[in-house]
């Protein structure tokens, strides 16, 4: 178990990752003996500073672990219904992502719809990206990333519904060869009444493939 995972509804940052300047260098050491031992040459001008550079962008590509406190703001709304009836399913996508498989520790990277049947709260579009790069930019695996969207949008909002839908290509079976080169893994999270309302279910992938 990775202990710096949060919880999932806590998607405000807590414990911002701290790294001293003294673990960096130690870091930069052994990235350097792996790229070397591989077969690159570190004695260039274009790569002397690539151990640092390449710890740099790993440090970025999983800031998800910092969380991001931007997502708290939500804003009141109507529930709507027609008969008995729930209405309004708001979709937003697709909203691009990368991700680390854990597996790996390799990118893979796609894009997200995210649907919700709104009760009495929504959330901005730049809040739903937010909150997909959040759970994204971690070492993760596709299944998961699509619960955790799922989860901490059900945290937030308390909708009736929510549909998560990811599509992504994995870096770790195509730079290997292992899977076709423009394969692509689909998976879907279904909550509330989506879980027993096919033409809910209908609904969202219609309107996903429209984009
Ligand atoms: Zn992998
Ligand atoms: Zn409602």
């Amino acid at each position: 178990m990775n202990a710096r995972r949060q919880p999932i509804h806590a998607v405000e940052s807590d414990a911002p990752r701290a790294i001293a300047p003294t673990e960096w260098k130690r870091f930069e050491q052994s990235i350097g003996e792996i790229f070397e031992a591989f077969g690159m040459d570190l004695d260039t001008p274009g790569t002397r500073r690539t151990p640092e550079r390449y710890l740099r962008a790993l440090y970025d590509a999983t800031s998800g672990y910092d969380g991001d406190d931007k997502l708290l703001a939500v804003f009141p709304n109507e529930c709507r219904r027609e008969g008995d009836r729930l209405v309004g399913q708001l979709l937003e996508g697709p909203i691009s992502f990368y991700a680390l498989c854990e597996h790996h520790a390799l990118p893979f990277h796609g894009v997200a719809h995210v649907g919700y049947i709104a009760h009495e709260r929504i959330i901005g579009v730049s809040k739903l990206t937010r909150l997909v790069r959040l759970y994204a930019r971690r070492f993760t695996v596709q299944e998961r990333l699509g619960e955790q969207i799922a989860d901490a949008l059900g945290d937030l909002i308390e909708p009736h519904g929510i549909a998560v839908r990811l599509e992504a290509a994995h870096l770790c079976t195509q730079m290997r060869g292992v899977r076709e080169e423009h394969s692509r893994t689909v998976t879907t999270v279904w909550r509330g009444v989506y879980s027993d309302a096919p033409d809910l279910r209908r609904e969202f992938l219609a309107d996903v493939r429209c984009e």
